[in-house]
């Protein structure tokens, strides 16, 4: 297995076609600029019910047009692959069309209610969630969320799942519920096990730290080790949303891979998802 001291991939960005900043070039001229082999994209998959900031049916066809258009225009730089972030509530979309797939859950549904809660967007709609559906059970709501993400797991098998535990994001200061509590713990280990079990490569995403939402990655460092435990597979993303954050706390990725056991990292190449030796 070959060795690495430095990530050079990220198969977590967007770009204008959903929520991000720059435009497709921009990213690639990046990455190139940060002196990655490779680049991923992985534009947010058209969500019916939600189009504020998800790609529309139309805008996925031109997407991947020109990805692949601007694969070819710089082969001879950095390798460019097609990926999508599919979300747990998309439909009709063919994992075949893309080069790989991360498998992400952004939404808690209540059938109840027919509503889909975003967990990613505003404390609001998150207390909302938990006041309605849950009624003010805060460990309730995250159960939820992660029976949602083994559910997506099994049905889809992506290549990567993402922000594997992103109900945290509007958690700081434990507000929904105690993220050191054995009980939610258990939750978010189990969730972590059958991505290891579907054989899913789980990133490690520094985009909640780039935003400020948190002071570190996901999953949180005990998930990781578990994770590490399992013999899971894990990569280094930075969800992108535009150029500055591209390669975002990927050093400090990779020493917190080693602290939690880890001696081999999982990266984008032109061959795919490829292990990497991290000494
Ligand atoms: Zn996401
Ligand atoms: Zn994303």
């Amino acid at each position: 297995m070959e060795q690495i001291t430095k990530i050079t991939a990220n198969a977590h960005t967007h770009t204008t076609w959903c929520d991000g900043k720059n435009t497709t070039e921009e990213m690639v001229l990046a990455a190139i600029d940060a002196g990655f082999s490779c680049l991923g994209f992985s534009g947010h998959s058209y969500t019916w019910f939600d189009e504020s900031y998800a790609m529309s049916q139309e805008g996925t066809k031109i997407y991947r047009q020109e990805v692949m258009a601007l694969r070819e225009k710089y082969r001879d730089r950095i390798h460019i692959a097609l990926g999508v972030e599919w979300d747990g509530a998309a439909r009709d979309l063919d994992p075949a069309d893309y080069d790989y797939t991360i498998g992400s859950c952004h939404y808690i549904y209540s059938p109840k209610r027919e509503r889909y809660y975003t967990v990613d967007y505003t404390v609001e709609e998150l207390e909302q969630c938990r006041d309605q559906v849950f009624g003010g059970d805060g460990l309730a709501m995250a159960k939820a969320y992660y029976d949602g993400v083994i559910n997506m797991v099994w049905m889809r098998k992506p290549t990567i799942v993402g922000h594997l535990d992103l109900i945290r994001k509007l958690n700081a200061g434990n507000r929904f519920f105690d993220e050191t509590s054995e009980p939610y713990l258990e939750l978010a280990r189990a969730a972590a096990k059958a991505c290891v079990q579907a054989g899913c490569v789980i990133e490690i995403n520094t985009g909640g730290v780039y935003k400020c939402y948190r002071n570190t990655p996901y999953p949180a460092e005990p998930i990781l080790r578990y994770i590490g435990e399992l013999g899971g597979k894990v990569t280094i993303n930075s969800d992108a949303h535009d150029t500055k954050g591209i390669d975002f706390m990927f050093p400090q990725a990779l020493e917190l891979m080693k602290r939690c056991g880890f001696s081999t990292v999982w990266q984008l190449t032109e061959e795919g998802m490829k292990g990497f030796r991290i000494g």
